[in-house]
């Protein structure tokens, strides 16, 4: 018989890390809430009858946001056989809130209490068995970090949903209350699950529209509702929802008061010294800027760099050419044939491939500062500067994400509930470098860089630049008006990260790289490699006279006036489009690695010395922050659930990159040479437009009507 087990918690509290080491799975483990925002199922790894739903982190069973309505939905109407509740015991009385109320569902409970080694470490005493007997159910001291107590919380959870046994809350509400949800109960009785009642009736009292809607009350019974939940609200002068809210808050907090014993209540942890400097109101943003500069510093101008260095120039540049293209050569293969490979795939999936070191580098860096804590403290902290420009921290989560990759980090953007500011982070997370495009900053930093270490940070900050700058002036539009959404974060305690979570996700995002090297770009290089061999009579020719440059020669004067309007950047900005590693795939076909190997220089030198340095950050700027690649604009197409918003999300990333990346070029340009043109014009056009739009009064007031109202299904 199988047993299915739900994994119901607190929005950071260690499911994904339980859920992981119960079913073998490998799902992303990331400290700050939204990692979950879909169900998912893994079977036990020591009894596979058992199925584990991870739902998605809630703090209640209100249907508020998306995670709470999925995780509701599953539990009310798929009803599980048991629910495993993962509680943050460093964090009890915010996370009982929610077991409560998943007690008095009425399915078996099974509370694992996480994070028992902090717990320990700060010397603190939690009373278990206590705390299961004043609840109505049995608690377990787990870490999930740790591996500890798992399987005794499993198998607990198995045998309470073998047994069937019934749980009931013991939490009592004050006598009126009581009263009320005794009569509710009356009136609904037959309609709903029996196990369940209370919990409906106290939904009910609530005023939960859609559990109306679920029991399909008739009007009469309705308005018997309506009467008892008025004229309790009356005699407690408070509506409905708080009354019971805050009954519950007060019952949670006589029960920790009797099961936990701090061991120092006046001190302070060793986390709220260290919050108390990172997440300080003046010192908090410096120290993130000095940490993502040794981030990037760390792997893209130095660690990383060595190892790329070795696969770029000895790998791929000597060893490969030489032992591959000798031994090809030998086959006598076409001319055509060996260009193909040489040329085209090893000359494009080679470069890209190379940077793989500086990904996984990077990788590391930011898994461990996710890890320990380091980045919920980011979000938190960028949440009181966000906020002055009418953006909420929430907005932060998705471009921590989409430093992994685009398309989870569109989709993270699924835990802001007000429509606007979740299309407004629909369309500006992806300016947050990915993991595609580091690439492409390593290339130009390194090719046309060398020296300057702040190259590669200054595209991390270029992004939250233009976001902060887009979130500021699309909010004065009526598209996006509004106030920004409360923002709440569990701020867990800092632990040192563990090894196998860092490495997992690095080994996540590095097969998926090299799963894309060896894909999708191996077939745009191969294609790149057709289009620039041949001509439109499928004679091979020079590069110069292919089907390739006559496309690119059509493209390239829009990029004239941002530095790089010949044909070949031209053609790798677009094929970056399709994913953005194609764009040193393509410069690694177009600049082939054979005669730079043969001539043994630099492999880069000879990019280096086709644009200048101020056009080659103007074409890294370009790439980084126009449309990002085909996946990423399906999910983007996908969470905007509008054509129309799709398009102006696509218009306007290209225009932004057009005119961030033309200032770049002519001002920098103006700076180091001191040419001034038509071009300077239009760049000083360009600045004077967007300090306009910056500093321009609010257009429209908030309580203007939207234009365009989108409903979440
Ligand atoms: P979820 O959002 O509930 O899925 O939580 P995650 O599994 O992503 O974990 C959130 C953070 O808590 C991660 O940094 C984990 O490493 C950390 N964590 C999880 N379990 C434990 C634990 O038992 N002890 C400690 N110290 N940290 C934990």
């Amino acid at each position: 018989m199988e047993i299915r087990l739900a994994l119901a918690g607190n929005p950071n509290t260690g499911k994904t890390t339980l859920f992981n080491a119960l079913t073998g799975s490998t799902q992303h483990v990331g400290n700050w809430p939204g990692v979950t925002v879909e169900k998912k199922d893994g079977r036990l790894k020591s009894d596979k009858s058992v199925i584990i739903e991870d739902l998605p982190g809630i703090y209640s069973l209100s249907p508020y946001t998306a995670e709470e309505i999925v995780s509701r939905n599953y539990i009310i109407h798929d009803k599980p056989d048991a629910i495993l509740n993962i509680v943050d015991a460093t964090n009890l009385e915010r996370n009982l809130y929610l077991s409560t109320q998943l007690i008095e569902v009425g399915i078996p409970v099974v509370i694992a209490l996480n994070m028992m080694d902090v717990i320990r470490k700060n010397g603190d005493q939690i009373h278990t068995k206590k705390l299961g007997d004043m609840l109505g159910c049995e608690v377990v001291e787990i870490s999930a970090l740790k591996g500890d107590g798992i399987q005794d919380a499993v198998k607990k959870a198995v045998a309470v949903a073998k047994s069937k046994k019934e749980v009931v809350l013991k939490q009592k509400f004050s006598e009126e209350i009581e009263k009320v949800i005794q009569e509710i109960s009356e009136i609904i009785t037959g309609k709903a699950d029996s196990r369940s009642l209370r919990w409906y009736a106290v939904k009910l009292l609530e005023r939960d529209e859609e559990i109306q809607q679920d029991l399909q009350l008739n009007a009469s019974e309705l308005a018997k509702i309506e009467k008892l939940v008025t004229a309790c609200e009356e005699i407690a002068e408070d509506d409905s929802e708080s009354i019971i809210t805050g009954e519950r808050y007060a019952w949670i907090a006589s029960v920790t008061e009797k099961c936990v014993h701090k061991k120092d209540i006046s001190g302070m942890t060793a986390s709220d010294k260290i919050d108390r400097i990172v997440t300080h109101r003046i010192f908090a943003l410096p120290l993130f800027a000095v940490i993502m500069f040794l981030v990037y510093f760390i792997s893209i101008s130095t660690v990383g760099t060595m190892a790329t260095d070795w696969v770029n120039d000895v790998l791929f540049g000597e060893i490969v050419p030489t032992y591959l293209g000798g031994a090809l050569e030998n086959l006598g293969l076409a001319d055509w044939l060996y260009g193909l490979i040489m040329d085209g795939i090893v000359g494009g999936v080679g470069a890209v491939l190379g940077f793989l070191p500086q990904m996984l580098v990077l990788f590391i860096c930011l898994a461990i500062l996710e890890d320990c804590g380091y980045m919920a403290r980011i979000a938190f902290v960028l949440d009181r500067i966000f906020r002055k420009f009418g953006l909420s921290g929430k907005s932060f989560i998705p471009m921590l994400v989409s430093t992994g990759c685009g398309v989870p980090g569109i989709m993270a953007s699924r835990t802001i509930e007000s429509d606007n500011d979740r299309r407004m982070t629909i369309m500006t997370t992806t300016f947050i470098p990915c993991g595609a495009k580091l690439p492409i900053i390593a290339l130009i930093a390194g090719a046309f860089f060398p020296e300057q270490a702040w190259i590669a940070p200054s595209a991390y900050f270029l992004g939250i630049a233009c976001v902060i700058a887009s979130g500021i002036i699309l909010k004065k539009t009526k598209l996006f008006a509004g106030d920004p959404a409360p923002f709440v974060i569990e701020l867990p305690a800092y632990h040192l990260p563990g090894a196998g979570n860092v490495f997992r996700t690095m080994l996540d995002r590095g097969f998926a790289f090299i799963k894309k090297a060896t894909s999708i770009v191996l077939v745009s290089t191969v294609l790149i490699w057709f289009l620039q061999s041949f001509n439109l009579h499928l004679e091979m020719v020079d590069a110069e006279e292919s089907m390739l440059a006559g496309i690119g020669k059509m493209i390239a004067p829009i990029f004239a006036p941002l530095g790089f309007g010949d044909w070949k950047a031209a053609v790798a900005s677009l094929t970056g489009l399709i994913a953005k590693e194609n764009l040193v795939g393509t410069f690694g076909v177009l600049y082939g690695f054979e005669e730079v190997a043969e001539d043994g220089e630099e492999l880069w030198a000879t990019l280096g010395a086709a644009y200048t340095p101020v056009a080659a950050y103007a074409m890294m700027a370009f790439n980084l922050l126009c449309v990002p690649c085909f996946a990423a604009v399906g999910a983007l197409r996908r969470e905007m659930m509008s054509g129309k918003m799709t398009w102006f999300a696509v218009g306007y990333q290209c225009a932004l990159a057009y005119i961030v990346s033309l200032m770049i070029y002519q001002f920098g340009t103006l700076l180091t040479t001191g040419a001034f043109g038509i071009g300077t014009v239009f760049a000083i056009a360009c600045l004077l437009f967007v300090i306009y739009l910056l500093f321009i009064k609010k257009a429209w007031s908030p309580e203007k009507k939207t234009g365009l109202s989108l409903e979440r299904a």
